[in-house]
């Protein structure tokens, strides 16, 4: 069995993704370790075993404070803001029961960007303690700041109003000071919880300073361990432990104490408070790192489109899509480059898509598309040029690829060749371009990119040989409309109801290297384009003729519908299967196959 300590990072892995969690710093991790195996005491203890105990704790808690500026209030050292949050949300909700307040059909308000452990604690406890209130999300504008009408609006009926500092997916920053004069002017004592996980490092903090009456932080996000967190509750703020027990953290949180964590967050809060700052960097510095990184991505990716404006963001979060293109295929493309990411949403099913950027009313291919460079205050600037490095080389892959990520401007068009991929949504289409030549297909042509590829035909005054389907067509289909309209490029006049040319069969000199009987075949420059089957055909490209060999077969270009035993027989070892719907097109094993990784 592979045990823990045989588990490591991939040899060169850079790992951008601090937003879901961090690497451990070495001196956190150093007096994790230390804590576990010399200061293993229990707080509790009354022996000096357990004195030394309680002194790391109790200075972690002192110390935190001072991070966060609670000078007055509770420091609760939790498991992680899941908790935190739970505990907030119980501890209002029952503040409001035993006042006698009437609860039903009053709001419980949460931004619609918030981190989804919290409405879904506001509804579990809503549940539990039969509360009954209305949950209600409160509307974020195309930058992700909070809508305050509908604050104020609300407001006066709420029960509870939760809110996020930075946001985790695309690090938007909301204007805590403004929204703190909106809350207090409506409801001046509605329990209000700010959910502060993705702040911490990354901006100063004054709590108590602020009518903010819950804080949950996590440690893992800022190079702490897992399982550790804390909880600011405000001076008279009202309170319910979620856990009851030995009485531990004053009776804010049974349960011994999970000492080496706060040992962690012990010398986390020493390097926050450190004048000199060697670990953390300033502002400017990150702002820098993420103009580079910008710029590195532009090159692999030209039509980007940042989701989230800087001058609303923390500079650790760089969150962008590319139109066309889903997120899990550009995922691909940084798994091959051995650059840790994600995509901008939590994956779970075909079609990935990000709540957040939904609720910022960012078009739906934005949402689909959504990857998110996160980074670390302590990351360095070697890391980062790495990161820039290899985003160019990628770069370079996928355009000595064939295989160019859709939607181009002109300038890019003059450089297609060989076979470019546009999509929409989940659909692909292909093109089949020999620039040399000037000669090109179209596969699978959608009604969204129509006009795309008339402009690139005419701009680029290529001869189409064939506007083809792998599913038989209407005369009022796409393809049938862009075969006619081409035509005067080049298409030969009569075509089946997939498109296929009559007259393919006159083209081909050269058989292709597969057991099945193709249906013609068509020059494209000195590819050639065979067709497999007739109601629902399989496309197959060849590689570049050598005049005596037998042509390798490429590329097989594949419908909905394409029996299995087709593709069996057709699909050799080295061919890349280019789907109509987005299902396993790998741009990632076209990557690593060019990077010799096999
Ligand atoms: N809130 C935000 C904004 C987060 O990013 C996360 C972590 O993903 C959480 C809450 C939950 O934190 P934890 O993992 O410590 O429970």
């Amino acid at each position: 069995m592979v045990t823990p300590v045989h588990i490591r990072p991939k040899d060169d892995e850079i790992y951008l993704d601090c937003n879901a969690t961090t690497p451990v710093l070495p001196q956190i991790s150093r007096a994790v370790s230390h804590t576990m195996e010399q200061v293993f005491g229990n707080p509790s203890s009354s022996h000096i075993t357990g004195l030394q105990a309680r002194y790391i704790l109790d200075n972690a808690r002192r110390l935190g404070c001072e991070v966060i500026g609670a000078e007055r209030g509770q420091l609760v050292f939790t498991s992680g803001a899941t908790e935190g949050i739970q505990t907030a949300v119980l501890s209002a909700l029952t503040a409001v029961r035993k006042q006698g307040q009437v609860t039903a059909g009053k709001y419980l308000l949460y931004g619609a960007t918030e981190h989804k452990a919290v409405p879904q604690a506001l509804a579990h406890w809503n549940e539990l303690l039969g509360t009954k209130a209305e949950l209600k999300a409160i509307p974020v504008d195309r930058n992700g700041l909070l809508d305050l009408d509908f604050i104020a609006q609300h407001l006066p009926h709420a029960l509870m109003i939760s809110t996020m500092a930075v946001n985790n997916e695309t690090g938007v920053r909301q204007d805590l000071a403004t929204l703190e004069k909106v809350i207090r002017q409506h409801a001046p004592g509605v329990p209000w919880m700010v959910d502060c996980v993705q702040m911490l490092g990354k901006g100063q903090l004054q709590l108590a300073q602020t009518s903010i009456d819950y804080a949950p932080f996590s440690g893992h996000k800022l190079y702490g361990p897992k399982g550790i967190g804390f909880l600011y509750v405000r001076e008279h703020a009202a309170f319910t432990p979620l856990i009851i027990g030995g009485g531990q953290e004053q009776g804010f949180r049974s349960g011994t104490e999970n000492l080496p964590g706060i040992a962690a967050m012990h010398t986390l809060f020493e390097l926050l408070l450190d004048r000199e700052q060697q670990v953390f960097k300033p502002v400017a510095t990150l702002g820098a790192y993420r103009e580079q990184l910008l710029a590195a991505l532009r090159t692999a990716f030209p039509t980007l489109e940042l989701n989230h404006a800087f001058e609303y963001s923390v500079p650790t979060t760089l969150n962008f899509s590319v139109r066309g293109v889903p997120s899990r295929d550009i995922m691909d493309v940084f798994d091959a480059a051995n650059i840790r990411v994600s995509s901008g949403s939590a994956c779970s099913s075909k079609v990935t898509r990000s709540y957040v950027l939904d609720a910022m009313g960012l078009d739906d291919w934005r949402s689909q598309s959504a990857i998110r460079l996160s980074f670390g205050p302590a990351t360095e600037q070697a890391t980062v040029d790495a990161a820039c490095a290899r985003i160019e080389e990628a770069a370079q892959a996928l355009r000595h690829s064939c295989l160019l990520l859709s939607d181009t401007n002109e300038d890019f068009d003059s450089e297609l060749d060989g076979v470019v991929q546009l999509r929409f949504d989940a659909q692909c289409c292909y093109l089949v371009i020999d620039r040399s030549a000037r000669e090109m297909a179209v596969i699978d042509p959608i009604p969204q990119l129509a006009d795309r590829i008339e402009k690139l035909v005419a701009c680029q005054h290529y001869r189409v040989k064939a506007v083809v389907t792998t599913e038989p067509q209407g005369d009022d289909s796409t393809a049938a409309m862009l075969a006619q309209l081409l035509c005067a490029s080049g298409c030969d006049a009569e075509r089946d109801n997939v498109g296929w040319p009559l007259a393919a069969q006159a083209d081909c000199s050269t058989p292709v290297d597969c057991d099945v009987p193709t249906d013609g075949c068509l020059l494209v420059g000195n590819r050639r384009l065979y067709r497999v089957g007739s109601r629902q055909p399989v496309y197959l490209l060849s590689s570049p003729i050598e005049p005596t060999a037998g042509a390798r077969v490429d590329f097989a270009f594949v419908g909905e519908q394409a029996a299995p035993q087709v593709l069996e027989s057709v699909l050799g070892e080295h061919t890349l299967v280019c789907r109509k719907w987005d299902d396993d097109f790998a741009i990632a094993s076209q990557l690593r196959e060019l990077k010799g990784e096999g």
